[in-house]
């Protein structure tokens, strides 16, 4: 059965709050979500027929800011999901010090079945329901899973004809010359490969020639492979959805990987690679693995096969408590999720600001100031780890509440 993403965020707060003593209010406040919005979505199908889809927007905190979180579309997404993913925001915005809350929403919707002008036209309509209780002060939606910098500017298009005023800072991930930041769409990638950097630098161990399998080939699994092989790492094992594949030499043109998959729609078939199951990629005798497609990937089940040293989450809540359990027993460190792919908003908090302030930040500045945050927020939680003798995942947590505690 598949684990339920909100009793994973409420398992993981409950142990935080035990080992802060926290504030019974504030563990009150952050074990629901403020407000949640479910709404109905109507949609003219290109050849006529009518179809219906659930929108979800949940905000689940704005002790340090305005909601902030991203926008998922797939046919899995229901309001438990986007709770979880929303108090994830939370968390993982204090962690890595955005003066942003938690809000994170979705369509339950394969939209590879939908043609780009059922697309828009769905996405339009959710964002006329949601015109009421987003904006750049009150709660700023992202891309996630399935969407991208064409669909943010959709949203901020119909959200500024809806409220009648220019609102650039209404989403983040706009593309470049609509608002967008450099180095958004590399964000979440790179500042994993920061933070894993820096996680194995304070143990004293360098990254160069240690193997890594990487779970999920989208924005975030592309990336993240980019910047490792780059920084001296033997990628050995990528899948997706529908393949896997494995060379024991690495992968050194991660590029060439990407036009592959554009043409041929998966890696099957790719040249000097080997295939393999694609259930066998987080079990694979390397000494990094990283989960980056979506929630609940590993489970108790592959945990007790896990070969690997370091897990490093990338998706949001790949790792289901039991799983987390047979890796602390077997001495697996997890870089958790909510500081790993933390990148991914620093640089949206970088957007939002460069558009109030009407600046444009260079590739290079962006990256620069990226990378001082995730170092900053990955020594918060090495420390704290050491002090209190706990995991990655339960520093991070202590880091963040203390900073929502503080306010
Ligand atoms: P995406 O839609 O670009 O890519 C998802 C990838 O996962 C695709 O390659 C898909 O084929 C693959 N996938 C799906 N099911 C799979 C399976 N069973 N086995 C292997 N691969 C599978 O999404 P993304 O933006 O890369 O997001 C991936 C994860 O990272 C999500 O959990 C998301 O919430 C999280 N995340 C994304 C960002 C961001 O900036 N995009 C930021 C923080 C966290």
């Amino acid at each position: 059965m598949r684990a339920n993403p909100w009793e994973t965020a409420q398992t993981q707060l409950q142990k935080a709050a035990q080992a802060l003593s926290l504030d019974p209010l504030l563990l009150a406040r952050l074990s629901q979500p403020d407000r949640i919005v479910e709404v109905s979505l109507p949609l003219k199908m290109d050849d006529g027929s009518v179809r219906v889809f659930s929108g979800f927007r949940v905000q689940h905190n704005n002790i340090r800011g305005p909601y902030k979180g991203g926008t998922r579309y797939h046919p899995d997404v229901d309001m438990d999901e986007v709770k979880a993913l929303s108090f994830w925001m939370t968390m993982k915005n204090a962690l890595v010090d955005v003066p942003f809350g938690g809000g994170k929403g979705g369509i339950a919707v394969n939209p590879k079945e939908l043609s780009e002008g059922e697309l828009e036209r769905l996405t339009r309509e959710f964002t006329r329901r949601l015109a009421p209780v987003i904006g750049p002060e009150l709660d700023v939606p992202a891309p996630d899973v399935n969407t991208n910098g064409k669909i943010m500017d959709w949203i901020r298009d119909e959200y500024e004809k809806t409220v009648g005023h220019p609102a650039l800072s209404v989403v983040t991930g706009k593309p470049l010359g609509a608002g967008g930041s450099e180095g958004r769409t590399e964000a979440t990638g790179l500042g994993g490969s920061f933070a894993l950097d820096e996680i194995l630098r304070l143990r004293g161990v360098s990254g160069k020639g240690k193997t890594v399998a990487i779970q999920g080939f989208g924005n975030v699994g592309s990336y993240l492979a980019r910047y490792l092989q780059k920084s001296g790492y033997k990628v050995v094992a990528l899948s997706d959805s529908k393949s896997a594949i494995f060379s024991g030499k690495g992968f050194n043109d991660i590029d060439a990987l990407e036009v592959f998959k554009k043409e041929h729609g998966s890696f099957a078939g790719y040249p000097a690679a080997k295939a393999i199951r694609n259930d066998e990629i987080l079990t694979l005798p390397v000494d990094i693995v990283v989960p980056a497609a979506l929630e609940n990937a590993l489970t108790a089940d592959i945990a007790k096969g896990v070969k690997a040293s370091v897990v490093l989450e990338m998706a949001n809540g790949p790792t289901t408590p039991e799983a987390e359990e047979i890796l602390r027993a077997n001495n697996v460190t997890v870089i958790p999720d909510i500081l790993a792919n933390s990148g991914g908003v620093a640089v949206s908090y970088f957007e939002w600001f460069q558009n109030r302030r009407d600046e444009r930040w260079t590739k290079a500045e962006v990256f620069k100031k990226l990378e001082k945050k995730m170092r900053a927020a990955s020594d918060a939680v090495f420390r704290t780890a050491r002090e209190r003798g706990v995991t990655l995942r339960d520093a991070a947590y202590v880091v963040a509440i203390e900073r929502l505690a503080s306010e």
